[in-house]
């Protein structure tokens, strides 16, 4: 029976989908890779591999709901971290560390500003800016 070449790449896109998956994987929770980061990784596993291949395969990742995709105001690249619980991310200003802040708005006041702005809630992304621990130190020293 001959064989589709549609069937012959799919076990080859999944993998690469797993190789990307794993990469973020075992970067663990509290680590933020960057689109580069996470090519750079794949990269040592995978030598041929291109970064639109990686670049689709983060975005079909973050649709599964597998890893999650983060936007800071003023990172150039989103940042990624495997899927988790809910949780705020601060970024220093001056080195652009990215930093995990176990902070949720509780679902009352988030339930009371959709209803005094007669809006739907569907998410909540929160960001905090500032200097980070190793920054602050570096400028009192
Ligand atoms: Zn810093
Ligand atoms: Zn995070």
């Amino acid at each position: 029976m001959l064989q589709y070449r549609k069937m012959s790449t799919m076990p080859r896109l999944a993998k690469n989908y797993r190789l990307v998956f794993d990469v973020v994987r075992k970067q663990g929770h509290g680590r933020h890779l960057a689109t580069a980061d996470v090519f750079r990784l794949v990269k040592r596993r995978r030598v041929g591999i291109g970064f639109t291949t990686v670049y689709r395969a983060l975005a079909k990742l973050r649709d599964l709901g597998l890893i999650s995709e983060i936007h800071l105001p003023g990172a150039d690249s989103a940042y990624y971290e495997p899927a988790g619980d809910a949780h705020a991310h601060f970024r220093c200003d001056l080195c652009g560390s990215v930093k995990d802040i176990a902070y949720v708005p509780s679902k009352r006041v988030v339930a009371q500003l959709a209803q005094s702005n007669a809006i739907e809630v569907n998410d909540v992304i929160l960001s905090l800016h500032g200097r980070c621990v190793s920054c602050r130190e570096r400028e009192s020293a």
